[in-house]
Order: C-alpha cells, then sequence, then structure tokens
C-alpha cells in the first residue's frame, strides 16, 4: 500500500480532504452494509479509510465521534426490527503488511508486556451474527448493525442448519443466558449459483459473499433465506464462563454444537503469526469460502480485558487483510451471450491472466448499464479480481493505457443468434430474446435439462448438445429420447459401447422425481428450490399444469412473479408442446408425496434405536409431514436423530455441524409438526 505523508498537508487541505473522505466513506459504507451493493473494491474503501485514518491521527483537531473512523458497519434496516445488544459488537482495526503486523504485537507489549500467545483465526467473508441462547435453546438471532443495534433475524438464522437450536452441554461454567458470535456466509459454489440465478431473472448479482449473505439473512421470507445455503463459523461466547482462552473458546463452541473453523493456530510469538500469514495467503484459494484476511487475537482472555477497546475495535486483536488479488489484462473483444430464458448478457473476452489459482479467459459484463457505467471498450486494459474468490470481474479500466481506437462499445438490438428484436422489459437490466425457437436458447435450454440439477443424464454436455444441435438430431428436450447409438456413433469421440450407455443412461431418466422435472423446465424463476416447493404441494405434472396463478399464489413461498410466469408457461403453446412431446417420448415424472408438509425439503437420518417407537413408524411420521428420512448423513441433512447406541453417523453429524435430536426432542419437533398441520 502507497504510503502518504498527510503532515506534509497544510491544515487547511487536510480539514477539506477530511470532510470529502468522509463523506464519500459514509456513502460507500451505507452502499455495502445497508444496501447490500457496494459499488468500489473493499480494497479501494480500505485505502480511502486509511487515508483518513492517517489524516485524523495527524490532524487530532478534525477527529469527531461520528467520523467512520470511530464507528461500525451501517444503521439496521428499516425493515426488521432492531435488538439492542448486550454488549457492543466491535470492528476490528486492519493490518495490510507484515510490518503493521509486527507494530500490532509491539503495541500490544507496550500495553501489558509480554504477551502469552495469540490465536490466528482465517477472517471469514460473511456478516457477523450474535445468536441468544436461554437454557441452552436458540432464542434470537441478531446481525451486527450499527455495532450497537441490529436487526432482528432470528426466523431466518432458524433456517440454516449448521445453527444448534439446542446446545450439548459442557462443563465450563457457562450462564443460562449465553451470546455467541460468528460469521454466517456463503460457500463459494453458493455464492456463484445466487449470483448465476439472479442474473439468469434479469436483476443484478451482488458483489462479494459478505454481501450476498448478508441479502440472504436479511430475506423477509425464511424461504428464500433458506434455499440459498448459508453456512456459519463461531467464534466467541459472551460470557466465557471459566474459559480462560481464545482457543478454549473455540474448542467450547465445537463441543456445544457449533460449526467452528479447523484452521486455526496458536502462535507463541508475532514470527509465528507471521507464517501463519503467509502459509494462506496462496492456500486459501483451495478452500469451498472466501476468507479475506487472518484476524489475530490475544490468546488470554484475561490479558483482553488488560488491553482493552477502543471505540470502534479491539485493541488486543488485528485483521490482517491479505493483498487484493487484482491483475491487469486486457480486453480482446466484446461478445453477446443468450441464456437459457433468453437473458442477453455481454461477456468480455480477455488476454488469458491467471487469478486467484485459475486461468481468466471470459469475464461477464453483467449487462448494458453496466458496461456503459465501467466505461469498458474493446482495447482497454482492465484491473481484474474474482468476486468472492470465483466470479471473474473487472474492477476498472485503467484510462491510461486506453488506446486512441478504443471505441465504446454498444448493445446490438436483435438477437445474435436468431436475429430477433431483443426486448428491456420494465424494471430488468437486460435485454431478452423473446423467440421461443431461437437455437442459442435452445442450446441453453437442453443444456439446462441434461444438468446435474435437472434430469442429470450422465455423459450428456454441451459437447455432445451441440453435436446433437448442428447434426439436426435433436431440437428441443423430448427428442433425446429418440436419439440411438448409431447417430451417436456419427458423433466425435463415441465408439459403440459409450454410444449404447449414453442412450441407457437417457432412458433411466425417464422416471425422474418430479421436481427434477419442473426444474428441467427452464421456466423463468422457477430453480431447483421453487421447483421442490411446487413439486411438494402439486404432487403431479398434470396437478401443477392445471393450476391457475391463483392457485400458485396460494402456495407459501412463492410470490406473484414466480407464479405468474409459471402460469404463462403451462398455458402458452410451446409450453403444451414441450410437455407433450416429452410424455410421448414416455417420460414420466415420479409423483411426489404431495401436500405440501411443514417438514417438506428436509432430509432426516434416525441412527441407533429409539425406545417408545420402531424405526419405521418413526420414519412413517417423518414422511406423513412431507420429510425424507434417509440413511447416509451429508451437509444437507436437516436434522440426525440419535437413539441408543448410536453408529458412527452421529460423530459424522457433529463433525458437519447438522444439528441433532436426542428421542425427547425429535418427538416433541415431531409433535410440535403434526399439531401445526
Ligand atoms: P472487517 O471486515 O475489517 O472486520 C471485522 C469483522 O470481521 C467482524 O465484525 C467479523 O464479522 C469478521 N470476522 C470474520 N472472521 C472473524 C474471526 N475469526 N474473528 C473475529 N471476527 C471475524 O470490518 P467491518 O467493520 O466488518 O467492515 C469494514 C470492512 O468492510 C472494510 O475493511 C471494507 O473492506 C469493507 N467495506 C467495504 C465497502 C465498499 O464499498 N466496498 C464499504 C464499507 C465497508
Amino acid at each position: 500500500m502507497e504510503t502518504r505523508n498527510p503532515v506534509a498537508v497544510s491544515p487547511a487541505k487536510a480539514r477539506h480532504r477530511v470532510l470529502e473522505l468522509r463523506k464519500e466513506l459514509e456513502y460507500h459504507s451505507r452502499q455495502y452494509h445497508v444496501l447490500d451493493n457496494p459499488e468500489i473494491t473493499d480494497a479501494e474503501y480500505d485505502h480511502l479509510f486509511r487515508e483518513l485514518v492517517d489524516l485524523e491521527s495527524a490532524f487530532p483537531e478534525l477527529q469527531t465521534a461520528d467520523s467512520p473512523t470511530q464507528r461500525v458497519g451501517g444503521e439496521p434496516a428499516a425493515n426488521f426490527t432492531k435488538v439492542r445488544h448486550r454488549t457492543p459488537m466491535l470492528s476490528l482495526n486492519n493490518a495490510f503488511s507484515p510490518d503493521e503486523v509486527r507494530d500490532f504485537g509491539a503495541r500490544v507489549e507496550r500495553a501489558i508486556g509480554k504477551v502469552g500467545g495469540y490465536v490466528c483465526e482465517l477472517k471469514i467473508d460473511g456478516l457477523a451474527m450474535s445468536i441468544t441462547y436461554t437454557r441452552g435453546q436458540f432464542v434470537r438471532a441478531a446481525t451486527r448493525g450499527n455495532g450497537l443495534e441490529g436487526e432482528d433475524v432470528t426466523a431466518n438464522v432458524r433456517t440454516i442448519r449448521s445453527v444448534p437450536m439446542t446446545l450439548a452441554s459442557v462443563d465450563a461454567g457457562l450462564s443460562d443466558d449465553l451470546e455467541v458470535r460468528g460469521e454466517v456466509y456463503l460457500p463459494k459454489g453458493a455464492f456463484a449459483a445466487t449470483n448465476a440465478r439472479l442474473e439468469e431473472a434479469g436483476k443484478p448479482g451482488y458483489a462479494n459473499p459478505r454481501n450476498a449473505a448478508a441479502g440472504a439473512v436479511r430475506q423477509l421470507d425464511p424461504s428464500v433465506t433458506a434455499a440459498r445455503g448459508l453456512q456459519t463459523f463461531m467464534y466467541a461466547i459472551d460470557p466465557p464462563g471459566r474459559i480462560k482462552t481464545q482457543a478454549e473458546v473455540l474448542d467450547t463452541l465445537a463441543a456445544l454444537g457449533f460449526r467452528v473453523n479447523p484452521h486455526r493456530q496458536l502462535a507463541g510469538s508475532i514470527d509465528e503469526v507471521l507464517a501463519f500469514l503467509e502459509h494462506w495467503s496462496e492456500r486459501r484459494h483451495d478452500l469451498d469460502y472466501d476468507t479475506d484476511g487472518v484476524v489475530i487475537k490475544v490468546a488470554s482472555l484475561a490479558e483482553q480485558a488488560e488491553i482493552g477497546t477502543i471505540s470502534r475495535a479491539p485493541r488486543w486483536a488485528i485483521a490482517y487483510k491479505f493483498p487484493p488479488e487484482e491483475h491487469e489484462t486486457q480486453i480482446l473483444d466484446i461478445h453477446v451471450q443468450v441464456g437459457r430464458t433468453g437473458a442477453v448478457t455481454p461477456v468480455a473476452v480477455l488476454e488469458p491472466t491467471l487469478v486467484a489459482g485459475s486461468t481468466v479467459r471470459r469475464c461477464t459484463l453483467h449487462n448494458e448499464d453496466e458496461v456503459a457505467r465501467k466505461d469498458v471498450r474493446i482495447g482497454d486494459t482492465v484491473l481484474l479480481h474474482k468476486a468472492g474468490d470465483v466470479i471473474p470481474e473487472i474492477v476498472r479500466v485503467i484510462l491510461e493505457k486506453r488506446p486512441r481506437n478504443a471505441k465504446p462499445w454498444q448493445m446490438p438490438d436483435h438477437c445474435p443468434s436468431c436475429d430477433s428484436l431483443l426486448v428491456r422489459e420494465q424494471g430488468e437490466v437486460v435485454r431478452r430474446c423473446l423467440n421461443p425457437l431461437c437455437p442459442a436458447q435452445r442450446r441453453e435450454l437442453l443444456i439446462h435439462f441434461a444438468a446435474r440439477g435437472a434430469m442429470n443424464i450422465e455423459g450428456l454436455g454441451p459437447a455432445v448438445i451441440d453435436q446433437l444441435l448442428d447434426l439436426g438430431y435433436v431440437t428441443e428436450p423430448a427428442d433425446l429420447f429418440h436419439v440411438t447409438p448409431e447417430q451417436l456413433l456419427t458423433l466425435e469421440g463415441f465408439a459403440e459401447r459409450s454410444a449404447t450407455k449414453l442412450v441407457e443412461s437417457i432412458t433411466s431418466r425417464k422416471r425422474v422425481p418430479l421436481a427434477r422435472f419442473i426444474n428441467a423446465l427452464a421456466i423463468r424463476h422457477v430453480g431447483e428450490h421453487t421447483a421442490e416447493t411446487l413439486a411438494a404441494y402439486f404432487g403431479s405434472i398434470d396437478a401443477l399444469a392445471a393450476a391457475t396463478e391463483e392457485d400458485l399464489l396460494g402456495v407459501e413461498g412463492i410470490g406473484a412473479v414466480v407464479a405468474g410466469h409459471v402460469a404463462a408457461w403451462f398455458a402458452s403453446n410451446e409450453g403444451r408442446v414441450v410437455l407433450e412431446h416429452l410424455r410421448a417420448a414416455g417420460v414420466d415424472p415420479e409423483r411426489a408425496a404431495g401436500g405440501g408438509g411443514p417438514w417438506s425439503g428436509q432430509t432426516w437420518v434416525i441412527t441407533g434405536s429409539l425406545d417408545g417407537m420402531s424405526r419405521n413408524d418413526a420414519e412413517a411420521r417423518i414422511r406423513a409431514l412431507g420429510g425424507n428420512p434417509t440413511s447416509s448423513v451429508s451437509r444437507k441433512t436437516h436434522a440426525v436423530v440419535v437413539g441408543a447406541s448410536p453408529g458412527s453417523k452421529l460423530e459424522k453429524a457433529e463433525r458437519l455441524g447438522v444439528r441433532v435430536f436426542d428421542e425427547t426432542q425429535f418427538l416433541a419437533e415431531l409433535e410440535a409438526a403434526e399439531g401445526s398441520r
């Protein structure tokens, strides 16, 4: 980071700049914390923030209590009830270089003499959450907000599977009223999927996983939160009872049933801290969540108390931020791409560049407004980074390197694939091709139809689909079921065995769960989760096809936009023809349990023997509530019920942070759900 010498500035200039910076920082802080929609990168924000800190320390007379350097985060949003935190939820001071970490070490030693040691934890790019438990029961969850007051997001946090509803008992002298703090985040895959869905629906995506996680936590409808796939890592307990160190805090949290990040280290000295930073600066790209740094905390809680806290942040901890991974590259061309629902997106073709562990060749420019806002032109040199470590994104154009002949880019009026006029609907940022026969849409539609979350046809990827389309063997989904091994043999890369195998794998998918089938139809705004909701409610494709917009609006979790699109799809000629042809090809989705039980979409695992009922009875009751009893535990498992002499499933559940119920708790859950029907 560039070093400045604010002392060289005159007091009048400093005052002017301080006011300017505060205004700018306040604007960006609101965009980021309240609206979840930042316009600049964190590195740029941190840069401005640091400039203000430097000026305020050089000119103490300019310090004010309401400066962004003294305050935490943003105001709580208006649509949630406000919650006052028992103790303020603070921010962290940042360090941007090993030297600044050394300075931190020197500062704490100056304060208390020799420090017993440090705990290094990965800094997860999520949002801070406070969760309160009374006598071991989950009662409330709140966001950090402005540090003193946050938003009550209890109903939404309840849907996060790794948050235990009941705590395991531990011997640490903990109080009956316990607050646990930690980070709620979106794993990289879920972040990319959320943005892909938003983009396809014509809405802007999130700039980073933290904003995406905040967006998911602040949904007014908890079922939307549930579908986004949030995860947690907890790192603080208040009050700490008999716990003496941060390492014990983390161990106790794990014993209570929370998910705790396994990558932490006790460091005896700042040199050991620096070795940890070095280790993770590259390895972090291998994790399935984004970390933007390492939080270094004085290990002993007594020493922390002695060192104390200033208004905005504790003095016993510091957040080391990894240097931003930004690389220069050149825009070779700008293409437009047609998605399966006709959304047309500009895509930059780049000089291949290595960013965050992989080579980037293309990068979405989202929509025409975004291209205009960033003023990206063919031939420009740009700064590239990966949002959330996964999605390549252009940070900005390096104007000094713009070639003279760079022309502003213009969105075409007509579809690049079928030449139909593109339409931009009111309130949408994307233009769409509305021609149902558009070849580019058909291709995307077929790719989606065969994909994992939809019909899941093994061996049928984009390369095969392209050839099938080119050779005229298929034009719509139903045609796939008529493809013969002989036809496949005329494609590149097929031999007799692979051809027969693919035909078998296509045929085997004539019978799939209803939710998969609904998702495969690629109705706008209907993804995996909505498809599951619709399948559970209507039970059969005929019932869904016959539903009116009003019927659809009656389904919990289905809003006006989705209801409108679903009803319109089944009423449309194209929709009817696609369905009829699939039926004629022998595709017959399994009927779902139907009835839309309170546990629909939840997977339950029972391990060990139950006292009061047989395994079969228990499973039948789960099914009757719409739940799905299975035998293996995964991260997606809703809960594991533990009877007498449980096996390794209990261990696995604990390791994966899946909630665990004993028989009494399970009975209570069953009865409550049955009573709610
Ligand atoms: P911060 O992100 O620097 O760090 C504090 C937060 O770290 C804590 O509140 C907690 O949520 C989190 N954290 C993650 N792992 C942790 C762990 N193991 N232990 C303790 N805490 C952990 O500070 P902040 O106040 O949350 O936000 C300020 C930051 O937000 C800035 O540094 C900037 O990068 C970003 N920001 C960006 C914009 C923008 O426009 N791009 C605007 C405002 C803020």
